[in-house]
């Protein structure tokens, strides 16, 4: 029997630096002008077969959006938890909200260590406003006590550049993970500690009481 597991990947970073217009785009293939502030957490999921060929498993990519002006509520802290990888977006045309993912970096880390951090610069569509370069974003990072390791991608929602790329990385450290896990161990217990969860357990996340919260596919 094929066995699914759920990876969980949080979307953090401020208020319109474009999470929900990079999620919408790789899920729908969508981009609107006008999208409304998400209210609280939203999560939607996507389901990906991102096993690589020799093993018998398929993956679940679990998607969370969060809100941006809640960043230091306990409830979005809450929801790090167990995230196989925490992407940080922030809008290329925006330095503050470059500055911002500084706390978010810390706010994170303060309650979980996931796998992997992305950073992503967004909106690289808006050449002229760009406000923030490559060399300040990874000079700036250089700086975080303790170390702080992450990939960097930018992206444009609007223009659908990079979309996908983005979620690859992702998908390509799983893959890179489960494969480098001996055979012998390859069991739910081994993916756990990479932070994938059999899909039974997928069920006791916290459900949203909101209508319309969550849309699944
Ligand atoms: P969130 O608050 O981080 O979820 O941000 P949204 O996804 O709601 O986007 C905020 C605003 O930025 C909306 O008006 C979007 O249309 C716009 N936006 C999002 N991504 C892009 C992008 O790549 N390029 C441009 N030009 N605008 C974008
Ligand atoms: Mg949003």
């Amino acid at each position: 029997m094929q066995t699914t597991y759920v990876s969980k990947v949080t979307f953090v970073g401020d208020s319109r630096s474009g999470k929900t217009s990079i999620i919408k785009r790789y899920q729908e293939n969508l981009f609107s002008r006008d999208t409304q502030t998400t209210i609280g957490v939203d999560f939607t999921i996507k389901e990906i077969d991102a096993s690589p060929p020799e093993q018998p498993s398929s993956l679940k990519m679990q998607i969370w959006d969060t809100a941006g002006q809640e960043k230091f509520s306990p409830i979005i802290r809450l929801y790090f938890k167990s995230s196989y990888a925490v992407v940080i977006v922030f809008d290329l045309t925006n330095p503050y909200s470059f500055e911002h993912i500084i706390n978010w970096i810390r706010s994170v880390r303060e309650e979980y260590e996931p796998e992997m951090y992305i950073v992503v610069g967004n909106k690289s569509d808006l050449k002229l406003k760009r406000a923030v370069s490559k060399q300040y974003v990874h000079s700036t990072l250089a700086t975080i006590k303790p170390t702080f390791e992450y990939k960097y991608i930018e992206t444009s929602a609007k223009k659908d550049y990079n979309i996908s790329q983005l979620f690859d990385l992702i998908i390509r450290d799983i893959n890179e993970k489960t494969k480098t896990t001996p055979p012998s161990i390859k069991n739910e217990l081994s993916l756990k500690k990479v932070n994938l969860i059999p899909d039974t357990t997928a069920t006791s996340y916290p459900t949203f009481s909101k209508p319309n919260c969550c849309s699944i596919q």
